[in-house]
């Protein structure tokens, strides 16, 4: 955020406001971390704060301080809608294009009067926000939300529930701290967090050993369905939706499935391809690792978008015919991906 930004937001949020904060659709531990840290911290600010996500996020995140109080659009329309209608200030965190939102919410964000501020690592930020805090170098939104207190000039309000979910955001986003995202900066930042008495071992628990039978089973059914291109250095894994049924499929379910396509020797893309009946649509994540960048394939050909090396998309077409048309746009991208 620029100083001038900054600084007419300073003085904006001198008296107390009526506050929403939204995250992207299929919430994760950074949209869940981030909107709630900054919701706890605005309230220590004397706002009146509303967490809004279009729809509901996985149970492994449902212990998170606060969480619940998160208004899931999808079931809470009215006291959302009431809160936006309401609303001096709406913050979209860790999406950048409001189409991230859902159809519904989208026209309604775009009709509406309200000044938006932005914080978000993606990349190609939309242009739609009065207060723009948008940085690609950082490993998660939730990192971000840290950065924001400083630059109030407010870290001394950080406390351990605010501490908890930044950790979450950044443990999840960074992979548990082995992306290359993660910086030096990074582990400062959990540093101070751990400091603040946060429970490290605790959260790691909560969100990755937490699994149901059914969770492993469906893990099971990916790992048989996985492809390898070998001459591509590229794996997919396809669920379709009578799989998913089969292991009674609950949201969350088949978070980081797609980062076991990258953990293959040698393999430098790997992608999951879930069928989703309800939405009529076929929801795929890409991941990478070195110079192909799944962010610019997504949005090629997948409508979708993220970073250079973790980004998503869909396809309104089956299973079957998504997943030939994405060999079919492999074809172009050979000289990527083959070994020299
Ligand atoms: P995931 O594969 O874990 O759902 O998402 C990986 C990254 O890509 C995240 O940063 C997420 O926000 C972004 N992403 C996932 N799906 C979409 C999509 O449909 N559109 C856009 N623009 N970004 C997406
Ligand atoms: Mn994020």
């Amino acid at each position: 955020m620029n100083k001038v930004q900054l600084t007419a937001l300073k003085t904006f949020l001198n008296t107390p406001k009526n506050i929403v904060i939204l995250g992207h659709k299929g919430p994760d531990g950074d949209a869940v971390g981030s909107t709630l840290a900054l919701s706890i911290y605005l309230k220590k600010l004397s706002h009146n704060t509303t967490v809004i996500v279009p729809n509901d996020f996985p149970d492994f995140l449902k212990w998170m301080p606060q969480s619940d109080s998160i208004l899931i659009y999808e079931k809470h329309k009215e006291k959302a809608n009431f809160a936006i209608e309401n609303a001096t200030l709406i913050f979209t965190l860790d999406f950048n294009s409001l189409s991230r939102v859902g159809e519904e919410l989208q026209t309604i964000l775009e009709q509406s009067q309200t000044p938006f501020a932005m914080i978000d690592h993606h990349q190609l930020p939309e242009a739609y926000a009065t207060y723009q805090y948008s940085d690609v170098t950082i490993c998660s939104t939730a990192q971000m939300v840290y950065h924001f207190m400083e630059m109030m000039g407010d870290l001394p309000l950080l406390d351990k529930d605010i501490a908890t979910c930044i950790y979450t955001g950044i443990m999840t986003d960074t992979g548990s701290f082995r992306f290359s995202s993660t910086t030096a900066t990074t582990h400062k930042v959990v540093a101070h967090l751990i400091e603040l008495g946060i429970d490290n071992a605790s959260i790691h628990q909560a969100v990755y050993d937490t699994n149901s039978p059914n969770r492993m089973q469906l893990l099971g059914v990916a790992f048989q369905n996985l492809v390898i291109l070998n001459e591509l250095n590229t794996a997919y894994i396809t669920l379709s939706q009578e799989e998913l049924d089969k292991y009674n499929f609950q949201k969350g379910d088949t978070e980081g499935f797609v980062n076991y396509g990258l953990s293959i020797k040698n393999i430098k893309f790997a992608a999951i391809f879930i069928e989703n009946k309800q939405e009529g649509i076929i929801k795929i994540s890409f991941r990478s690792i070195g110079d192909f960048n799944v962010n610019l394939f997504a949005r090629k050909y997948f409508e979708g978008g993220g970073h250079n090396n973790a980004a998503g998309g869909k396809s309104n077409h089956s299973l079957k015919e998504t997943v030939s048309q994405f060999i079919t746009n492999l074809q172009s991208h050979k000289n990527e991906l083959a070994n020299e």
